[in-house]
């Protein structure tokens, strides 16, 4: 199953750094990466530095392609963070060439 990158696709990663930054404005540690708990910068673009905000899928893609669409499966994190999880995750090699992000 290809991962999809549709027009509703871009709207969820959109919503949900927008839904972040919200929090994080509130003090509201849900705004948090949830890879490490630290703080995530919201002050610039998605995916622009290791601390930016990035969008990781709770259960992956590659295993609940049906779950990608889903906002109760995306988790705030640092785009480094993401990055790190996802070289360790089973299986390397097999698919995942482009970032998991994009
Ligand atoms: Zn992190």
């Amino acid at each position: 199953m290809a991962r999809t990158n549709t027009a509703a696709d871009h709207r969820l990663r959109e919503e949900f750094f927008a839904e972040g930054k919200r929090l994080d404005a509130q003090g509201d540690p849900a705004a948090n990466c949830w890879i490490c708990s630290q703080r995530v910068d919201y002050q610039v673009a998605p995916n622009t530095t290791p601390d930016s905000h990035n969008l990781d899928h709770f259960k992956p893609v590659r295993n609940y392609p049906e779950l990608q669409g889903d906002p109760s499966n995306a988790r705030h994190s640092h785009a480094a963070c993401n990055k790190s999880r996802g070289a360790k995750a089973p299986s390397p090699g097999l698919g995942e060439a482009v970032p998991d992000w994009w």
